[in-house]
């Protein structure tokens, strides 16, 4: 499904996968859960390329809805990989990329379980990606660290249109753009952070590892930047 001209979301997916089509070739953002290999192969065919035509899988981080695909789709079409140096040491071992947290003692095992289940087929980086890189895609797509969510997680902006791909760092819920905030959160002072500094990019459009695409980006980053600016923990930032 297109979003702008050479912008697809891959339909029925979790977490949302993206695809980049440049003159020279495709990219694809985030792979989706074990088992969606076929379905974002199926994508690209149908929309006219071939699997070769994949040169490049970008991850935003390495949990298990955004990297469990990677080792499976980079058998089928060769591309190479890129992400963070601390989410490519995930990857490699295919552990998640930080504890689930709570102080709950009866949850505390059943998220050791899901740590255990969560576990991908482990995949080779071939490229770590830095804050403030830009990559031949797009006419330049922007690599932004946004730590927080995990250790090592990337948003990517494509300035020539005004496109910021988030991740986990900013959520799409109901229309609206929410933080990471939670158990699944390394750290919310950083994880607040990487909000505030992608509000700085002025994106139009957020496209983010899960929910709808948010279309009046800016405005809702606006909304959100709000809520963390009351927020007891943006206080301690
Ligand atoms: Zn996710």
């Amino acid at each position: 499904m297109k979003i702008a001209p050479n912008i697809h979301i891959i339909p029925g997916v979790t977490a949302n996968p993206y695809l980049l089509v440049d003159p020279d070739g495709l990219t694809l953002i985030d792979t989706g859960i074990p088992g969606s290999a076929n379905k974002i192969l199926r994508y690209i065919k149908q929309a006219g390329y071939s699997l070769r035509d994949l040169n490049r899988i970008l991850l935003t981080h390495a949990d298990y809805d955004h990297a469990g695909s990677l080792a499976a789709l980079k058998k089928a079409t060769g591309a190479r990989v890129y992400a963070s140096l601390y989410e490519a040491r995930a990857v490699a071992t295919g552990q998640f990329p930080r504890s689930l947290k709570t102080d709950n003692i009866f949850l505390k095992p059943i998220f050791a379980l899901a740590e255990r289940l969560g576990r991908i087929s482990p995949a080779h980086v071939d490229e770590h990606l830095y804050d403030g890189q830009v990559l031949p895609v797009l006419n330049g797509l922007h690599v932004v660290d946004t730590k927080g969510h995990t250790p090592g997680h990337l948003s990517f902006f494509a300035s020539s249109v005004g496109i910021l791909f988030s991740g986990d760092s900013i959520l799409s819920v109901n229309k609206q753009l929410v933080g990471s905030h939670g158990s699944v959160t390394w750290d919310q002072g950083k994880a607040d952070a990487a909000v505030l500094k992608q509000l700085a990019l002025r994106a139009r459009i957020v496209c983010s590892g899960h929910g709808e695409v948010v279309m009046d980006g800016l405005y809702r980053l606006l909304k959100l930047a709000e809520v963390l600016a009351v927020s007891p923990v943006y206080q301690r930032l």
